[in-house]
């Protein structure tokens, strides 16, 4: 158990009921959770629908609802109270355990050597490398449910969880407890943020997206899914402390390898120092994808991508150690690469894609997607269709004669005939990563909510990205100035009150005027850009050093999402499958009729309740 976080949280009163995922174990207070289960309090629940089977006994899901603490009971005719560690056993024919990340891990194992193809815990089968929709969690518990059920009314697999590691969980809890944690540059704000903005580690969200997959039964469909480590930074600063981010990353099915960090301190090899076999094979293959590269820029490429080849090489191999050493079922092992290139400058050649696909043969690296530059912004459409049809067209052509999948990173917000265009060219053999548009689906569902205490957190929130735009507005640092501006003119714009910038931006006051005049909305594009900053700003000040801030004030502001209306819930959870339906369908990767009865199926889903119900069929 990590017994100084989970000493902190409990002196904080931050319990895992309001603020779930933070600590890499689901249960923070064995010996209450144990006097519980030997007294048969009231608070128990026992998740009926989580049951499975290993060769110690049957399994379900126990959790004390006032805390949120879990615990596994283990039924059988003689239970075995070391099947995990600090088992108590309750009469002849039950045993409990702590929902502990090390029992976690245990049952991992216990499961799959009873049931190799179980889908408990997310895995690198079915589909899931060639086609996929990548699903950033940032709600934790409140956004699984969500995917699980968009997964199950459309019979495919996703990658079911995904964030980036360290940008926006935790990468390691003592780190944190120690302040440690490195910041991460947003220009747009005119500040750094401590890394880990979203408050959950990594282990923690592990371990939660594997609970959810029991508790409503989304285990009994066996459908695969996958947890993908987003942007694993390779080299630069990160290499310090690589060993924490493997450990760490240990439940993810799928790793994306992000370049940038390596290519940005701009090592270079020399060419003479590169396995001359392993450059001519790189030569041979690259020429054998159609595409011709003359002697000069081929060189150059080599030299500048080598060392963080390199590095991604010795990275790849200790993921694939640490989960031999944890792991023993091959299907308990395997896990998806995506090689991860649109953080480089400018749009991605084919020549690019190829000669790095080529590396990653020679290395020995099986990649299932690449993902390209194609000039994408965040949330906003690609103008033109024909274009991108063109881009992705010439990218395609690499990636099929390598076998591989498309990655589109900031992939969300684009139109519907953008996902078509990526679709058709790919044969659907893409992922789409969208993450921000989770937070974006938030705001929503509160601003619709008719509950008084989702209305309060909205109004809130609204105020909190109010008081930065106007304070980026006027800021001495100029990208901070200059974005905060556009963010508000383009509010001013869409709501149809198109303003002279200079007349806005004539004093603070004027621009105040401005902004008020906007009735409160999740469309205005300066509540998108700093929505995510809210979640763990100290007491929800808009104060720059109140952002991501890590210790209770930070996580007393988190828990107020999880304190949110079952209208509010039920809100969020259908605005994220009704995005999913929408992306399944235009990319292609779930049949038409198909989704349209999931949609209608979704809009007639008249309560949380039976929205959960739903998941276990
Ligand atoms: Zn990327």
């Amino acid at each position: 158990m990590s017994i100084r976080l989970n000493t902190f949280l409990l002196q904080n009163d931050i319990r895992i009921r309001t603020n779930p995922c933070v600590s890499p174990d689901f249960c923070l207070d064995w010996p209450a959770l144990r006097a519980l289960l030997a007294s048969k309090g009231t608070n128990l629940k026992i998740w009926e629908a989580s049951r499975f089977t290993t060769a110690h006994g049957e399994w379900t899901l126990v959790e004390d609802s006032a805390s949120g603490d879990h615990a596994w009971r283990l039924e059988a005719s003689a239970p075995a109270v070391s099947a995990l560690a600090d088992g108590v056993a309750s009469g002849a024919h039950t045993a409990f355990f702590p929902a502990s990340w090390a029992n976690l891990l245990a049952l991992k194992n216990h499961i799959l050597a009873h049931d190799p193809a179980a889908t408990i815990f997310p895995s690198a089968g079915g589909n899931l490398g060639r086609g996929t929709l990548g699903v950033g969690a940032r709600f934790t518990t409140l956004h699984w449910p969500a995917v699980e059920w968009a997964m199950c009314a459309l019979g495919l697999g996703l990658t079911a969880n995904q964030n980036s590691i360290p940008r926006e969980l935790v990468y390691d809890v003592d780190a944190m407890l120690d302040g440690k944690l490195d910041t991460v540059p947003f220009p747009f704000i005119g500040a750094n943020v401590p890394e880990g903005h979203q408050g959950q580690s990594v282990e923690g969200m592990s371990h939660g997206c594997v609970l959810s997959k029991l508790k409503n039964g989304f285990h009994h469909r066996r459908i695969a899914w996958s947890f993908n480590a987003d942007h694993q930074p390779i080299g630069g600063k990160f290499d310090v402390r690589e060993d924490a981010l493997v450990r760490g990353c240990l439940l993810a099915s799928y790793i994306t390898f992000d370049l940038s960090p390596e290519l940005a301190a701009g090592t270079r090899a020399r060419l003479a120092d590169i396995d001359d076999a392993l450059v001519a094979k790189v030569r041979a293959r690259v020429a054998a994808a159609g595409l011709t590269l003359d002697e000069t820029a081929f060189t150059a490429l080599l030299e500048s991508v080598w060392p963080s080849m390199a590095k991604m090489k010795r990275r790849d191999e200790k993921y694939a150690a640490a989960r031999a050493a944890a792991f023993s079922a091959p299907e308990g092992r395997a896990y998806l690469r995506e090689l991860s290139i649109d953080e480089l400058p400018g749009l991605t050649t084919p020549e690019t894609t190829a000669v790095m696909l080529a590396l990653c043969e020679a290395l020995g690296m099986k990649i299932h997607f690449v993902a390209p530059a194609f000039g994408f912004q965040k949330n906003m459409p690609y103008p033109d269709n024909v274009a991108l049809r063109a881009l992705i067209e010439k990218q395609w052509a690499v990636c099929r004669a390598f076998e591989v999948g498309i990655g589109f990173h900031s992939g969300s917000g684009k139109s519907a005939e953008n996902y078509q265009v990526m679709g058709a060219v790919t044969g659907s053999r893409l992922e789409i990563k969208t993450s921000g548009r989770y937070t974006y689906e938030m705001g929503r569902a509160l601003f619709a909510s008719r509950d008084a205490g989702d209305q309060a957190l909205w109004r809130d929130w609204y105020r909190f990205t109010v008081e930065l735009a106007l304070a980026g507005a006027f800021a001495a640092d100029a990208t901070e100035r200059k974005m905060a501006r556009s963010f508000i003119l383009d509010a001013l714009a869409k709501s149809g009150a198109p303003a002279v910038e200079a007349a806005v931006f004539a004093d603070a006051a004027s621009a105040r005027a401005a902004i008020e005049a906007l009735p409160a909305s999740p469309e205005h594009m300066f509540w998108f850009e700093y929505n995510f900053l809210y979640v763990l700003a100290a007491d929800g000040r808009a104060e720059k050093s109140a952002l991501g801030d890590h210790t209770a004030d930070g996580y007393r502001q988190r828990a107020r999402f999880y304190a949110i209306s079952e209208e509010g819930r039920l809100g969020f959870a259908k605005n994220i499958a009704a995005y999913l339906l929408f992306l399944a369908e235009n990319t292609g990767l779930a049949p038409a009729a198909r989704v349209a009865e999931a949609r209608a199926k979704l809009e007639s889903t008249p309560t949380l309740a039976a929205f959960h119900a739903a998941i276990g069929g």
